[in-house]
């Protein structure tokens, strides 16, 4: 199957959520390089052969993974070049960050804690140019959806991953990537972990369990994490659950809203060192 023959399966909508910038770019990486065909959430599936759905076993693990750091960057380069010509000024009350006329360009917010600045000529992280493209798609997939209508401030309506639409495949990112990651460095250590989320910005929440906190992550993503300590005399092991604003989709596609979740963990047991 060729690349066009291919698109005719995709809804053309050039999307991103598969990672490509476009479907015929998504196309060409199914059909010539061996990426698994289900990676895009929208797909037809009928009448597509098995081979092209799983992806091809000639695609190694190197090779996957190096494709996948060029997608990254490539999209990230896609999404930058999308924010030329967005008005800055209408769009920063809509997703909480600052606007000055002297720096027209410019949107500065927090992202957990640290200050971003973002333009359409890159971004700096506490003053830093992010290494990881995932950081820059997510802060430019913030701006991108733009709050798909006016600022919202969390109303306390929590939502776990598996509500969200078409999450299936996230859960279990989610968990490896957060949650048991947390669990494992936290169990039996409770008390830091509530130092460490009050390093971030978090504020207790009311919810049952032994730690709760909502941790901002960007300024309309909040995170709630829920940690429940080991009770080895029971034989339940530490356990971390992570749930979501209701209205989270109306700031961040499904897969940055996972990789912010992810970076929350590694902003944690970063301060943990
Ligand atoms: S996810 Fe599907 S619809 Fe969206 S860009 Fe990729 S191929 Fe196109």
């Amino acid at each position: 199957m060729n690349p066009y023959q291919f698109l005719r399966y995709t809804p053309g909508s050039n999307c991103g959520e598969c990672g490509w910038p476009t479907c015929l770019a998504f196309a060409a990486a199914v059909t010539k390089a061996g990426v698994p065909a289900v990676r895009c959430p929208h797909l037809k599936r009928e009448g597509l052969p098995q081979e092209l759905l799983n992806g091809s076993a000639a695609a190694d693990a190197d090779s996957l993974e190096r494709g996948e750091e060029e997608r990254q960057t490539v999209l990230a380069a896609h999404l930058r070049g999308k924010m030329q010509g967005l008005d800055l000024r209408q769009l920063a009350p809509r997703i909480g960050a600052a606007w000055l006329a002297d720096t027209p360009d410019l949107l500065c917010f927090a992202f957990l804690n640290r200050l971003v600045r973002l333009s359409a000529a890159g971004i700096l992280l506490d003053g830093t140019e992010p290494a990881d493209p995932r950081d820059q798609i997510l802060l430019y997939n913030y701006i991108w959806f733009g709050g798909a209508g006016s600022y919202r401030k969390s109303d306390g309506t929590w939502v776990g991953m598996e509500s969200l639409p078409n999450s299936i495949s996230k859960i279990r990112t989610l968990a490896a990537y957060c949650e048991e990651r947390l669990a494992e460095r936290f169990s039996g250590r409770v008390e830091r972990l509530i130092e460490l989320c009050a390093a971030l910005g978090a504020t207790p929440a009311d919810q049952s369990a032994d730690a709760a906190f909502v941790i901002p992550a960007l300024p309309c993503v909040p995170l709630l994490l829920l940690f429940w300590n080991a009770e080895p005399e029971d034989g339940f092991a530490a356990k971390v659950k992570v749930l979501f604003d209701h209205h989270v989709l109306d700031f961040l596609d499904l897969e940055s809203l996972v990789f912010t979740a992810e970076r929350m963990a590694d902003r944690l047991l970063e301060l943990d060192r």
